[in-house]
């Protein structure tokens, strides 16, 4: 399940700090729109939370649940949670041995074998375990070294931030890095980490770097410390950098808007379509890839789509009814923009194909459209993601099961093509060795069956 998450540590007692949390996951929204939380700390032994389903701005609606929230620390975090889970939303709090609070995107993959060490608790998420684990490291360790402990223990991917009892804070990536976490600070006045870098610019920070894989952040009120606990063996979710991230965002020391300029620039090298008169971008992730398919082919870019309403991703609403819904609210076409005219129609991905179908099927018999030439900016999408990002089964996937010209035809477009994989390496800038292309290619850097231990690749 996807999840945004950010902690924020103030070295002033004057700080108060769940105001910025609630602005960071703002900025984190579209990483999850299902439940939220934050969890603050004054350093007295007390964990103030608040969390429920529900948007951030929902959720946080009434002053006096922020001004409740006390404290110069907190973590704060959004899920993409499906409903049937929606008892266990984050921050996870565990009250003993040690108390906890934990925000946790990822996914882990021996949970039989862990849940065993920490009976006769039974933990009811990921989180709640991983909170349960770490807690019983530090009856007897340093928080450094409890984490250290657990990167070798837990098999997974994840970006984590911990708030202890004590008043600490301690922030964590995996040693492959699929899940991204970023780190930033205002002056010495306080150090913040989250998923992505867009919401330590919204609480006035100033971005530093990427955690690297393997490396663990320690805040206390005397100081920040540092740990490479493992070596870092970088696999950095693709997906992020296509889709998942906002363009404003830096990720694993890479401009996604950069990236998604180069990926439109490529997409107009490997497959232009001839004398269109119009370039249009599906809203929002397709935006930029139509404006550099414009640049680099010269066909004028238009506006060819309204939002209506709340921004809503469809691809990541849990269940079927609201996806169909999504896509209604989704996209008012502008019929100006687009009739009697051969159009280059700029998509983010194709994942079942139903809603580029209903796209252009709207476009050419509502809208009339003369020809729709359907391009888009991410490779295949042929295989789900062990990890956590919610792509779906392999048999509902349009491109694991037919060919792009068959793609083409079932979703009613002229012609269709997908970016290459070497289009989308190129475009990031990241050798493939260092990316994850799991649900592209279908080979995962860490195996994705239960109790998988080693390198795949
Ligand atoms: S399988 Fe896809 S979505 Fe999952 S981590 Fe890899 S690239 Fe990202």
């Amino acid at each position: 399940v996807g999840s945004g998450i950010i902690g924020i540590y103030g070295f002033s007692r004057l700080w108060k700090m769940a105001r910025f949390l609630y602005y960071g996951l703002m900025a984190l929204q579209h990483r999850g729109q299902e439940t939220c939380g934050i969890v603050t700390s004054a350093g007295n032994g007390n964990l103030y939370h608040h969390k429920a389903p529900g948007l951030v701005d929902q959720v946080f609606s009434e002053p006096k649940i922020i001004e409740a929230l006390k404290g110069w620390m907190g973590i704060g975090c959004v899920t993409a949670m499906p409903e049937k889970e929606l008892g266990k939303i984050q921050p996870a709090l565990v009250e003993g041995p040690q108390k906890v609070a934990l925000c946790f995107d990822g996914k882990i993959l021996n949970v039989k074998e862990l849940t065993g060490r920490v009976k006769p608790f039974v933990p009811q998420s990921e989180a709640e375990l991983f909170a349960a684990l770490f807690s019983r490291e530090l009856e007897e360790k340093h928080p450094l070294d409890a984490m250290a402990e657990l990167m070798k223990t837990v098999k997974g991917v994840y970006s984590t931030v911990i708030l202890t009892g004590k008043g600490e804070m301690v922030a964590a990536r995996d040693p492959r890095g699929v899940k991204p976490l970023t780190i930033g600070s205002f002056g010495f006045d306080y150090g913040v980490v989250a998923s992505e870098s867009c919401a330590v610019d919204v609480i006035g920070a100033d971005f530093k770097s990427d955690l690297k894989p393997g490396e663990i952040y320690y805040f206390d009120s005397q100081s920040i410390k540092r740990k490479q606990a493992v070596k870092p063996q970088p696999s950095y979710c693709a997906f992020e950098h296509v889709y998942l991230a906002r363009p404003d965002s830096w990720i694993n020391g890479s401009s996604v808007y950069n990236a998604r300029m180069e990926i439109g620039k490529r997409l107009a090298k490997e497959n232009p379509v001839r004398d269109a008169e119009v370039v249009l971008g599906v809203p929002e992730t397709a935006i930029p890839f139509a404006v550099a398919y414009s640049n680099e082919t010269g066909t004028p870019l238009g506006l060819g789509f309204v939002q209506t309403g709340r921004r809503v991703r469809s691809a990541i609403k849990p269940t079927q009814f609201e996806r169909l819904v999504g896509v209604q609210l989704k996209l008012n076409p502008i019929k100006t923009a687009m009739a009697g005219k051969k159009i280059v129609l700029v998509d983010d991905s194709v994942v079942r194909g139903t809603t580029t179908k209903n796209t252009v099927s709207l476009m050419r018999n509502r809208m009339g459209a003369k020809e729709i030439h359907v391009r888009v900016g991410s490779p295949r999408l042929v295989a789900s993601c062990p990890y956590g990002t919610e792509v779906p089964p392999e048999d509902e996937l349009i491109a694991a099961n037919l060919t792009p010209g068959e793609v083409g035809k079932v979703v009613g477009a002229d012609s269709f093509h997908w970016l290459s994989l070497r289009g989308l390496t190129d475009a990031l800038g990241i050798p493939k060795s260092r990316l994850c292309l799991g649900c592209f290619s279908g080979k995962y850097p860490l195996p994705p069956e239960e109790g998988g231990a080693d390198d795949g690749r």
